[in-house]
């Protein structure tokens, strides 16, 4: 199923909902474990089925009484995530049963005589289980999760810290999440209000579990919204938790972003006054942001900011955007006639590489644990030519957007370009776009893409991922699902994966709800082909998005949704079912207040009043001073619009007030601030950091 995104199989199981599955997934989950025996141990391979069946029936028989769990054994001076890792199976178990488990510290249970079976948490506490199991040495985030005679043992790689900040590595709370979602039911959909799922049954078993393992990819990050000084602290404090209960982590010490900005003080300017030769020779003069690569200098000062860096993975990209160096030596090093990604500028793979390479080589002479950290990004983003091998502890970080995988000819350029940078011996990193800017956190739905594409990423050997989310899961929530559920395990089986999202967050109107989804979803495969093109890239193309919105998402589509929506709103029974659809409400009153602005903005370009981005990419202008004004007055009522929509409930996972402030500070897409300009309305904005934060 690897690779697969087979989903629509909704159909089956109806069943599945609240108590009922968790009896299911534990079947299940069995089912799996045999299989990975299997795979471990070929003499089990011929087992016939009759002895296959016999065995789970038999592991069911075994199962245990998850309300015969009393209490939670942990050591007394357990570590802040093992207390965590207590604290939330108290409260995840105590909601399935019904029934309270008391927390027993270590040296009491050891003095007692208590029956009934316990869990054991962290490492100290696992070896007082009755049975011998090896713990450490863990390897880094490794889990262990086993189920012993008097219940079931929860330990791993733990370190000090807060258990809620995700650089913090624990294999407790890894192990505690696997036990809670994958065989008890319990979801977390999105951080804060109505996104938990706790299926109640007092007659909930666990199936015979025995794992140990570390994540598939040691980086599994998502960042929520543009920037969290802009949002609440409730929101903030759920996206930490939301982030941990989904297995989560950066626990590994490792950077790869821009990084010439901090390693040659570009904030300050001294590098360049002191060194203009350091710096990109552009038309004549030496300038910022970009540097020569290839003056010896900048070399020496690259490998000391790698050896002197916290981190054991340091940056060493290029600053971002263009302005490279075009002196003879680094030219020297570009293939001519090779052009990369917009068909205009030479590609740099081998000038940037050569440089990447080197530093990479001298760090490792000296400190063989240091590693450097390289985007492969816009005009170094294709494998270079004339270089045979990368040096081993040179990370890749790979930056695309599976969401243009929906474009065949997108995805076969993806697939060249990994092959390519694989024969070079890359170690590859999934840098990604999930909920990017681009999309004005509308619903800009693409499941099916992140399932494939984080199959096969793990498939093709990157080792880690990471990217931009959106706070927006109230238009957005199933990519969530997709993408938690594969970058903890890209290995699943895929073909329920969505319909099991559907399910147990919709019950009732899990139909409905997914037609919504799905209206926009399909609107957007049926339509990604009528994307602009003014920058010549299949890619994510900005330019290429921004003013055909009412080509991707039609009005028909919304149109669609709304139905479905009010359908299921009309069917829903009070509780949590109805809270979710709620909360997907805010969702489509903003993608459809957003898709009229941004039609808007395009017609008001159009007709002749600068707007940021629209002006730029669009030819066609018209004088017609009556219907600017209409549409000017359209956009300011739509404007206001969004800006009560983003402030209407901040603390939820809602459109990212964050996102919008900070255009507003930073004075970008000023499209609301220049109708109200035209209109002369002078009242400011209520969405700059400095207002927010007064709120
Ligand atoms: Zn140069």
């Amino acid at each position: 199923m690897k690779g697969s995104s087979t989903r629509h199989n909704s159909g089956d199981a109806p069943e599945k909902r609240n108590g009922a599955c968790v009896m299911i997934r534990d079947r299940q989950s069995v089912i799996d474990h045999l299989t990975l025996s299997n795979r471990s141990h070929p003499m089990k391979r011929i087992l016939p089925l009759i002895t296959l069946l016999l065995l789970i029936s038999d592991a069911n028989a075994d199962a245990q009484k998850l309300a015969s769990f009393q209490r939670v054994v942990i050591a007394d001076d357990a570590l802040p995530v093992q207390k965590a890792a207590a604290n939330e199976l108290i409260h995840y178990v105590g909601k399935i049963t019904g029934r309270k488990l008391e927390t027993m510290p270590l040296k009491v249970f050891q003095l007692s005589k208590t029956g009934g079976l316990s869990f054991f948490v962290g490492e100290t506490a696992a070896a007082a289980n009755g049975e011998k199991i090896t713990l450490a040495p863990w390897r880094t985030e490794e889990w262990l999760l086993k189920t012993v005679a008097k219940g079931i043992v929860l330990a791993g790689h733990d370190e000090a810290g807060s258990p809620w900040s995700n650089v913090v590595a624990s294999g407790t709370m890894l192990a505690t999440y696997t036990l809670l979602d994958d065989h008890l039911g319990v979801h977390w959909f999105w951080p804060g209000e109505f996104g938990e799922h706790v299926p109640t049954d007092s007659e909930a078993t666990v199936p015979t579990l025995d794992f140990r393992k570390k994540p598939e990819f040691e980086i599994r990050s998502i960042g929520l919204g543009y920037s969290s000084i802009y949002h609440t602290k409730t929101f903030d404090d759920a996206a930490r938790k939301w982030t941990r209960r989904n297995r989560l982590g950066w626990a590994r010490s490792a950077v790869f972003g821009h990084s010439w900005f901090d390693a040659f003080n570009l904030r300050t300017d001294e590098s360049f006054k002191e060194h203009p030769e350091w710096f990109a020779f552009v038309n004549g003069e030496r300038r910022p942001p970009q540097l020569c690569t290839t003056h010896p200098e900048v070399l020496d000062r690259m490998v000391e900011h790698v050896l002197n860096g916290k981190q054991d993975i340091m940056h060493i990209s290029p600053s971002d955007g263009g302005g490279f160096c075009q002196c003879e030596r680094c030219t020297a090093l570009d293939v001519p006639g090779v052009m990369s990604y917009d068909g205009k500028t030479i590609q740099l793979s081998d000038r940037i590489f050569t440089y990447a390479n080197e530093i990479a080589r001298r760090v490792r002479e000296k400190n063989p644990n240091k590693a450097c950290g390289m985007f492969a990004y816009t005009f170094y983003n294709k494998p270079p030519l004339n270089i045979k091998r990368l040096e081993p502890n040179l990370y890749l970080s790979f930056v695309y957007q599976s969401a243009s995988h929906r474009d065949p000819e997108n995805l076969k350029q993806w697939r060249d370009s990994v092959a390519g940078w694989q024969k070079l011996g890359a170690k590859m990193v999934v840098r990604e776009g999930w909920g990017n800017h681009y999309y004005h956190d509308m619903h800009m739905l693409h499941y099916d893409q992140i399932i494939a594409s984080l199959a096969e990423a793990h498939d093709l050997g990157f080792v880690a991922a990471y990217g931009e989310g959106t706070k927006n899961f109230s238009a957005t929530a199933p990519n969530y699902w997709a993408l938690t559920r594969m970058l903890w395990d890209p290995e699943r089986d895929t073909t329920n994966l969505m319909s099991e999202y559907f399910e147990s967050a919709y019950g009732p109107v899990a139909k409905e709800m997914e037609a919504f989804f799905e209206s926009y979803n399909s609107a957007l495969t049926e339509n990604w082909s009528k994307r602009d093109r003014h920058v010549d890239t299949t890619n994510m193309a900005y330019a290429n998005i921004i003013a055909a919105w009412n080509r991707l998402i039609p009005i028909e589509a919304v149109e669609e949704a709304e139905r479905h929506l009010k359908a299921a709103e009309a069917a829903v029974p009070d509780g949590d079912y109805k809270g979710r659809v709620r909360f997907h409400r805010l969702g489509q009153d903003y993608t459809r207040t957003m898709l009229e602005l941004m039609d808007h903005y395009r017609q008001i370009a159009i007709l002749g009043v600068k707007m940021d981005f629209f002006s730029t990419v669009l030819k066609e202008r018209r004088d017609d001073p009556d219907s600017l004004k209409s549409i000017l007055k359209k956009a300011y009522e739509a404007g206001e619009k969004r800006e009560k929509l983003l402030l209407a409930h901040r603390d939820w996972a809602g459109p990212d007030e964050g996102l919008y402030a900070f255009t507003n500070d930073r004075k970008l897409r000023k499209w609301h601030s220049t109708v109200k300009e035209k209109l002369g309305f002078k009242h400011p904005t209520a969405l700059t950091k400095e207002a927010l934060q007064k709120k």
